[in-house]
């Protein structure tokens, strides 16, 4: 008896090897061809009982040769196998729909290939239900560390003075200033500006029942989302809030007075939460279980004060409001470190040679900076002479302008890299945004 006409369309090694090496092998003429316009030839000259045809085979796909073997009187009576390595339902839907013969989910083996062969050659193949298998193979699963799940630090404000609203601030956001540091159960927050709110609400939801509250300086875009945050109107929950001895008044002062009820309907003594203020000073170092937070005098006005910020593992700065080298509009290049213009930072730059990491902002563009001379806050070329002496590499500019839109902000950004390259440095800088989260 003359043997059945086998012909494999399929450009798996292993497929191949699983066939033509098994013992039934030699029961059939076998033919294989690896590419779809190979499979047309062979299906011309070879003229197989039975094709067996892979789904992604090499420049056609399996489902367009199908067609053309069902479609072709001359070859409709042929028997088709359609396999694949992803059974998905569309895949089976079309091979079925498409009059094959069978849909075979790889990988298989040569008993159960060859058995489905006989079941064709006597007239008993029919195709299966739509079967996938659950392919959890859990023993030895990947779980990657999750390093940001319960340490980091996360921007919910990033914008300075005020907040601002609208479409062209959509991308690094409106809220004023406010910083989550999270490390496990300890958490820190630094600046109680307009981004205080949302947070608020998150670690009321969490359930956080003891909070440490950090003013870097009462400016109202610090403070000024302290009435809306949630947790002070929870009687279990502890807040304590640390701010620099008072300038002109002590904080506890000016939080009972910012909650006069000519300002807002709930005063202070009349939130439940438990609310403790602490007094900081320059040099400071508090302690807040596995996080640590040492404190550093700025240039702004009044008494402020910048944070640097320590994990087991990271050490961040944290400088919203900080003006450097008053009314220098030169080169950033010609301020060594023994420049006098640099003497007031020299401390300042110390405190942060440590760090991984410098959140510090650089509010105006040079040309603004000529005009805004002595308002707290620094150029973008002034800001990166002092990046530059504490050889940190990495740079997130926080404390946006409320002038600057989005569009504004992508192009100073490219100034800042641009500001970069010319000091021959290589430090990576970044934009904080609203929602920004890192590992800590
Ligand atoms: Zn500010
Ligand atoms: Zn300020």
């Amino acid at each position: 008896m003359e043997k059945k006409r086998l012909l494999i369309a399929d450009n798996f090694k292993s497929t191949i090897e699983t066939i033509t090496q098994h013992e039934k092998a030699c029961e059939y003429e076998i033919e294989v061809v690896k590419s779809g316009p190979d499979a047309l030839k062979a299906i011309d000259t070879f003229k197989p009982d039975l094709i067996l045809v892979d789904l992604m085979l090499p420049k056609m796909h399996g489902i367009e040769i199908l067609k053309d073997i069902k479609e072709d009187p001359q070859t409709a009576k042929m028997g088709v196998i359609v396999t694949s390595f992803y059974t998905m339902i569309q895949n089976y839907r079309a091979s079925i729909e498409g009059h094959a013969d069978y849909f075979l989910e790889k990988p298989f083996d040569g008993i159960r290939f060859f058995d489905l062969v006989q079941k064709f050659f006597e007239g008993k193949l029919k195709p299966d239900p739509f079967y996938t298998s659950d392919q959890k193979d859990l023993e030895g699963r990947y779980v990657p560390v999750q390093t940001m799940a319960t340490n980091y630090i996360q921007f919910w404000g990033t914008r300075g003075s005020i907040p601002v609203s609208g479409s062209r601030y959509n991308r690094i956001g409106g809220n004023t200033c406010c910083l989550e540091v999270r490390h496990h159960d300890d958490l820190i927050i630094i600046d109680a500006g307009t981004g205080i709110r949302d947070l608020g609400l998150e670690i009321a939801a969490r359930g956080v029942k003891t909070i440490h509250l950090f003013i870097g300086h009462t400016h109202w875009d610090h403070i000024t989302g302290f009435p809306f945050f949630a947790p002070m109107y929870l009687a279990d929950v502890e807040v304590h809030l640390y701010a620099p001895v008072g300038y002109q008044k002590d904080a506890e002062e000016l939080f009972s007075e910012m909650l006069a009820y000519a300002f807002f309907p709930v005063r202070l003594d009349e939130m439940q939460a438990k609310f403790h203020v602490h007094q900081m000073r320059d040099g400071d170092t508090i302690n807040i279980g596995t996080l640590g937070i040492e404190t550093h005098y700025t240039h702004h006005p009044g008494s402020t004060l910048g944070f640097k910020i320590r994990s087991p593992t990271h050490t961040v700065g944290y400088i919203t409001d900080n003006e450097m080298l008053l009314g220098y509009h030169g080169h950033p290049d010609a301020i060594d470190i023994d420049h006098p213009l640099l003497e007031p930072h020299l401390s300042l730059i110390q405190f942060l040679t440590d760090c991984d990491m410098i959140v510090h902002e650089a509010q105006y563009f040079p040309e603004e900076y000529e005009k805004k001379v002595g308002w707290g806050h620094s150029s973008i070329s002034n800001a990166t002479v002092l990046i530059k002496h504490t050889g940190c590499q990495e740079w997130l500019v926080t404390h946006h302008d409320p002038q600057h839109s989005d569009d504004d902000l992508h192009i100073k950004l490219q100034m800042h890299r641009d500001v970069i390259a010319d000091c021959h440095l290589h430090t990576n800088v970044r934009l904080a945004f609203d929602g920004m989260t890192l590992p800590l």
